[in-house]
């Protein structure tokens, strides 16, 4: 379900403004204002299931310190609550009722910070994070913690329940394990975990209320990105669990960065190379034809030349986004080899004739020119086949490549494939 509104409830005019404008124009989110608890209260009862969260004073008119806060916490939505004082008291008093979190209303940080944790609210239902302890109060605890900031929790008492379920959910991003448990201690558990998932696809951060100083080093050891010990308050929990998500979500823009073309989304010509074998495997297994083609813009040098680069940006997306049609992926492994060259990978039912395919492919771009701001460009691609691919995928590619000179040299805008060929 998708939420879009905040629930601002503030009786300033003037900071209560300042919120909303920032969040409409920052996050993109909708948001219903209320000057009290009683309006709130209405409109929450109207409409929690469009509230992402509630955003409020710790005091309001109609309400003593913590009422708002309680009354939200306790209808699921995720609490974040202004205060106009801070000492280590009311903190401890506001923490204890279970909000998602809290801020100073005079930091002038202190919407950057609120709106931070509405992006990771927004974001965290994607997040599946397994806890794992033997106490039930902690179990509970953790899991109220996780909750209020929307994340999906999962549960296990012990190291085994929590390897089934390991092994029967997929994309668990961050699990949380207790040191002392019977039968399977956090160690344990942690080095098993990590038998099959390496630090950069899942995080995991040890807790323990033993007084033993080596816990943290030996869990790291094991695999372990961080260690926590009990008890905590829930400012570093939350730091620590969103800095190890954090963590994760860079390595993968990372490597995102180094496996996809940024031009086109495309696979890059390294992320072919490794990807190839894995999918070839895939095809064989599944009793599937497979063939190579590389293929080439004709003539793409005259077009950065007389429109500039912008329109050749523009001609050679508009190729992708063909090709990415024409040859979905888990069909096709589709990379821009680099300028404009391509390089599709096809799997296919024995009956389909990959030359027809590729000639099929060939006539859609003939009738698809690129919009750019110089007009409408049409381009023609010249393509050579490799139908064999039981030979080495070096062997395969100069197979394609040859057959791709063959097509330029015979006059471009055809497919070659060795065996037969189609031209206009
Ligand atoms: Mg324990």
């Amino acid at each position: 379900m998708d939420r879009h509104t905040i629930l601002l409830v503030e009786d300033s005019r003037f900071f209560g403004q300042m919120v909303r404008d920032r969040i409409e124009e920052e996050l993109d989110l909708s948001v219903d204002w209320a000057t009290s608890m009683a309006e709130a209260i209405s409109l929450i009862e109207a409409r929690s299931d469009d509230y992402l969260a509630v955003l409020h004073g710790l005091s309001l008119p109609d309400a003593d310190e913590g009422d708002m806060a309680r009354y939200v916490t306790e209808k699921g939505l995720p609490a974040l609550v202004f205060t106009a004082t801070f000492s280590n008291e009311s903190r401890h008093r506001i923490a204890a009722l279970g909000v998602a979190d809290y801020v100073l209303k005079e930091n002038p940080k202190a919407i950057d910070t609120v709106l931070d944790t509405i992006r990771r609210i927004r974001s965290n239902p994607d997040t599946r994070v397994l806890v794992v302890d033997d106490s039930p109060t902690a179990l509970t605890k953790i899991r109220k913690l996780l909750q209020a900031h929307r994340y999906e929790v999962l549960t296990a008492a012990d190291g085994k329940a929590a390897l089934r379920i390991m092994d029967e959910v997929p994309d668990i991003k961050l699990v949380l394990t207790d040191f002392n448990m019977p039968s399977m201690d956090g160690f344990e558990l942690t080095r098993r975990i990590r038998e099959n998932f390496p630090k950069d696809r899942l995080a995991i951060i040890g807790l323990s209320s033993e007084r033993d100083e080596m816990l943290s080093a030996r869990f790291i050891k094991l695999g372990a990105n961080d260690f926590l010990k009990k008890p905590f308050i829930a400012e570093e929990f939350y730091c620590r669990v969103q800095h190890s998500l954090d963590m994760l979500q860079q390595i993968e823009t990372i490597r995102e960065l180094s496996y996809r073309d940024p031009l086109t989304k495309l696979a890059n010509r390294r992320c072919f190379f490794e990807s190839a074998q894995a999918f070839i495997h895939r095809a064989q297994q599944a009793g599937e034809r497979l063939c190579l083609a590389m293929l080439d813009i004709d003539h793409f040098k005259k077009v950065n030349d007389t429109y500039g680069h912008d329109t050749g940006d523009a001609v050679i997306s508009n190729v992708a986004t063909l090709l990415d049609t024409a040859f979905p992926e888990g069909e096709a492994l589709t990379a821009r080899f680099g300028g404009e060259e391509f390089a599709v990978l096809l799997r296919h039912a024995p009956e389909r004739d990959p030359v027809l395919l590729f000639d099929g492919f060939r006539r859609t771009l003939e009738q698809s020119p690129a919009h750019a701001s110089g007009g409408n460009i049409s381009v023609t691609i010249s393509t050579g086949l490799c139908l064999d691919i039981s030979g080495s995928l070096h062997q395969t590619l100069s197979a394609a490549d040859e057959n791709l000179y063959r097509a330029k040299e015979q006059g471009r805008n055809r497919v070659v494939s060795g065996v037969c060929e189609l031209k206009d």
